[in-house]
């Protein structure tokens, strides 16, 4: 690896923009956060890159000599080769943008763009709970479900960059629809979204006694994930069924994935990760149902190291990932 001394890292969100400096062991230097306002389409959001990028560049006094290269955490579809952003419904307007180029016009140095899950699983790969490891499987279960698969110690892409798109396996053929159009996803039944939505659901059809009512003092609309797991904490019958249901879903698409990938280990990022206490045993156990035996003995399952810092951290390690 050569002699320069920093590497940015973009994570670029439909609502937030998140720029830093790191130096090559991971250490956040300076850091810039910003609204995107995607509303006003591409030409200003990549400004807006262009001047996080400045700025924190300018808080450590580094020059583009110093930089080892800039790596960018994307919504996808996206061509992780040439780093063209295909289509994304976050970002309005954006359809075929040489993002990669873009910033290149204004920085001469090595820049990488992949997706944001992707780029969260090279960030624990490199700095988190899959360093050192060859075979594992970042996920991550927030608003959606999105993953990245680490084969041989290599992150795979598949033809054209859409590899591991584990959130839109089929559970349940006759499943709800999936945002994708496909019925039945994992993404569908098991995101943090869906997890609320069933919660809230149940409650407006029949369930009229749980601790979650008194919490919202009845406004179902305040409903959110954090607010079932507390309930369940609380030993709340409903929430502690709402979570089970949930461990349940995320057990049978992890044996999926044992079984697909036989990885050493799945590391669990993004919201719903938080309470993954409360669902280990339960996904074990489907686990020890459902995946093949072989693989099981062989694999572990974690929690994200990276936290809230994941994206950007994930994207700086791109750079470091060639
Ligand atoms: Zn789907």
């Amino acid at each position: 690896m050569s002699d320069k001394k920093y590497i940015v890292g973009v994570d670029l969100g439909g609502t937030k923009l998140s720029t830093v400096i790191i130096n090559k062991s991971g250490e956040i230097l300076a850091r810039a956060n910003v609204p995107t306002d995607a509303q006003k389409g591409p030409d200003a959001v990549i400004q807006k890159i262009k001047d996080t990028i400045h700025q924190v560049m300018d808080e450590v006094g580094a020059t583009v000599d110093d930089l080892e290269g800039i790596g960018i955490g994307s919504p996808g579809p996206l061509d992780a080769e040439t780093g063209v952003i295909k289509f994304t419904p976050n970002l309005p307007g954006w359809i075929n943008i040489p993002l990669k180029d873009k910033v290149q016009e204004e920085f001469n140095v090595p820049i990488k763009v992949d997706n944001d899950a992707n780029a969260a699983a090279v960030g624990e790969g490199t700095f988190g709970a899959g360093k050192g490891v060859k075979n594992f499987v970042y996920i991550t279960v927030s608003t959606g479900i999105g993953g990245g698969a680490f084969i041989e110690g290599k992150l795979f892409h598949g033809e054209n960059s859409n590899g591991a798109e584990l959130g839109h396996t089929t559970i349940d053929m006759h499943g709800p629809q999936c945002g994708c159009g496909n019925y039945g996803c994992w993404e569908a039944l098991a995101s943090g979204t869906a997890f609320t939505k069933f919660a809230i659901d149940g409650l407006k059809h029949g369930r009229r006694k749980s601790l979650i009512l008194d919490m919202v003092n009845g406004d179902l609309e305040k409903i959110d994930a954090k607010i079932v797991f507390d309930a369940a904490r609380k030993g709340d019958e409903y929430a502690l069924e709402m979570v089970e249901r949930e461990a349940e879903l995320l057990g049978v698409g992890i044996s999926n994935i044992i079984n697909n990938f036989n990885p050493r280990r799945i590391i669990i990022g993004g919201g719903m990760s938080n309470d993954l206490d409360m669902m280990y045993d339960r996904i074990m156990k489907e686990i020890d149902k459902r995946a093949l035996k072989a693989n099981a003995e062989v694999v572990e399952i974690v929690r994200a190291k990276l936290g809230k810092d994941a994206g950007v951290l994930g994207a700086a390690a791109l750079i470091l990932n060639q």
